[in-house]
């Protein structure tokens, strides 16, 4: 649920949807708070608008900057990025693989999750300052009510002060905000780092996760009755920490799983020349909704219910499938990791991927529900605590002794 803006010294930056609508909502709460801390009531309406945009795009700008700085520090310690994905308050850098991530030493994971609550705090005092310098004051110099005239470039003035003053404050508090132990923030990465030398990685991600929704909730709550900005920023911060905490499990779960070992083999096809009415009883008759096209043993496209649904009653007995499929086949190989086959569904907005062996003969199917089972199975089947890197083996001989108890026992 992310798509591409633009790249930066290689790394790929992705906005989430989530994003769009926070940006959206930042101008929209610019727009309607009152000076300082918004823009209601500045005339004509249209300035209002370029103003709450501009600050909320200015925010969305610096915390790339934070982000980067995370990214950029992690890569000169040679560890690969793949990108960076703007969510709410922070945004995440996915490593390069997960087993990158479990490996960082200690004392580096800290230096990278602090590198952007320390970026954002100098650009916090670099706004406040740059505000300080250019008009004697923190935040604009209220205006005298009556003594304002529209297109008086006092209100210019006033007007760029603030948004200074708000950018500055906000990298002010998105760094501090970043340091407390909550995850995902960064200081909840800082957290993880800690619980892993003791849990296995899964296991500290686990608990990280939990501390974050824990704290999101109070914070809510709190937020209520006294800020609802905090409130705001706590339903962000538990979407955020689920989020991750899901991403998370899905790349364990989905470690050293190739396409060929989930997907599904025995794949049932429809011939390009069927027509769309009988495509339409194939369907009851087979009960999936999508199915790989052939023409002479060759995958030519896919077809679902849904590529049909327009197509009104008479046009089905004149279509073929042909007319009425989709052409851009989505494949991979039976080799390809189950993890790369997840985020190419995601990148590309699909539920199944048709793999394609060497010889582009068709293999198999692999659909979300494959994935989610495979996950599901895996996760039921594996207990988590032994998961993880080895940080963990100074404590191996208290379980062994643990389960030599519960031999004993039985
Ligand atoms: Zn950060």
């Amino acid at each position: 649920m992310a798509f591409k803006i633009a790249t930066i010294k290689g790394i790929p930056i992705y906005i989430h949807m989530t994003f769009l609508l926070v940006f959206l909502l930042f101008a929209f709460m610019f727009d309607i708070t009152r000076f300082p801390y918004g823009f209601a009531g500045v005339e004509p309406a249209m300035l209002r608008y370029i103003f709450s945009v501009a600050a909320a795009f200015l925010f969305f700008v610096t915390l790339l900057i934070h982000e980067l700085c995370h990214s950029i520090l992690a890569t000169s310690y040679g560890i690969k990025i793949q990108g960076i994905t703007l969510f709410f308050f922070g945004g995440v850098s996915m490593m390069e693989n997960p087993k990158d991530e479990k490996m960082v030493e200690p004392s580096k994971e800290l230096k990278i999750a602090l590198a952007g609550p320390l970026s954002s705090i100098i650009l916090g005092l670099l706004f406040l300052g740059l505000n300080y310098a250019a008009f004697g004051v923190f935040y604009g110099a209220p205006l005298i009510s009556g003594s304002i005239m529209i297109g008086s470039w006092d209100i210019l003035y006033r007007d760029i002060s603030v948004l200074l003053f708000l950018v500055g404050a906000l990298n002010l508090i998105l760094g501090i905000f970043n340091i407390l132990p909550v995850y995902p923030m960064d200081g909840g990465r800082v957290l993880r780092a800690w619980l892993a030398k003791r849990y296995s990685f899964q296991k500290a991600t686990e608990i990280a996760v939990q501390t974050g929704k824990i704290f999101s909730v109070v914070m809510a709550i709190v937020g209520i009755f006294f800020n609802l900005w905090l409130a705001l920023l706590a339903v962000f911060l538990y979407i955020s920490a689920a989020e991750e905490g899901k991403a998370v499990k899905t790349t364990f779960m989905l470690e050293n799983v190739t396409v060929g070992d989930i997907m599904t083999k025995n794949v049932i096809t429809v011939d390009e020349s069927m027509k769309v009415s009988d495509f339409v009883n194939f369907v009851f008759q087979n009960k999936h909704p999508g199915y790989p096209v052939t023409h002479n043993g060759v995958v030519t496209g896919t077809i679902t219910v849904d590529d049909i649904k327009r197509i009104n009653e008479a046009e089905r007995y004149a279509l073929t499938v042909k007319d009425a499929m989709k052409t851009d086949v989505i494949s991979v190989a039976p080799e390809t990791p189950a993890l790369d086959a997840f985020e190419k569904m995601n990148v590309n907005f699909v539920g199944r991927l048709v793999v394609l062996d060497a010889g582009k003969n068709l293999a198999g199917i692999l659909s979300r529900t494959d994935l989610m089972t495979a996950i599901n199975l895996r996760s039921s089947l594996t207990d988590t605590s032994n998961l993880g890197p080895d940080y963990s083996k100074k404590n191996k001989p208290a379980d062994e002794k643990d389960k030599d108890q519960d031999k004993n026992k039985s």
